[in-house]
């Protein structure tokens, strides 16, 4: 018979001491689900319907409109594309959005073009996005369990202790891979 799934978590305070707390566990679950894929021969795809089904069920338990966490603490990337939206959204010309919320030094000089400017995010207003339909395409992918999770484990680990649809994901993942 199966465990039952944990509670799921959503005190902030609480998951960033217990995702401090876990830390090497999670360094350690991550060679532990490849390890198993490999000695099994599964196919990454598989562990990604996996974490697709345990998402579909945290995330409606979720709620992030009381949250926002992410954008009060993360570096948004931000590309090209993003501009005309946000212009729609802002009621600006793009060049006016980008010379008054994009850091185009800040960003990392080989994979980013731009970030916006300081942290929390500038559009951010109480724990809603401003600009909600117009909000960048890392915004709408965030926290972008799946595709590859297997590849991209270690980079979604770094996001435990901020984002309670990671930690409540990694919490059942364990459960269910009976780690
Ligand atoms: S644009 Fe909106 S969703 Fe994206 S970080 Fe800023 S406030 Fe959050
Ligand atoms: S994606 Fe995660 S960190 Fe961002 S608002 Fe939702 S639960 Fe909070």
């Amino acid at each position: 018979m199966t465990a039952p799934d944990p509670p799921i978590e959503t005190r902030l305070e609480r998951i960033a001491a217990l995702a401090a707390e876990y830390r090497d566990d999670y360094e350690a679950f991550g060679y532990y689900i490849e390890t198993m894929w490999d000695r099994e021969d599964r196919p990454a795809a598989e562990l990604d319907a996996l974490v697709d089904a345990i998402a579909a069920d945290v995330i409606p338990q979720i709620d992030c409109t009381a949250c926002a966490n992410c954008c009060r603490g993360l570096t948004v990337g931000l590309t090209p594309d993003d501009i005309p939206p946000l212009a729609e959204g802002l009621n600006l010309p793009p060049e006016h959005v980008i010379a008054r919320y994009v850091d185009r030094q800040g960003a990392q000089p080989h994979d980013e073009w731009g970030i916006f400017r300081g942290t929390p995010c500038p559009l951010l207003r109480g724990k809603l996005c401003s600009v909600y339909a117009h909000r960048p395409a890392s915004c709408r992918d965030y926290p972008a369990l799946t595709p590859d999770f297997l590849w991209q484990r270690a980079n979604i680990f770094t996001g435990v202790g901020h984002c309670p649809i990671i930690f409540n994901v990694i919490e059942r993942l364990k459960q269910r891979l009976a780690w």
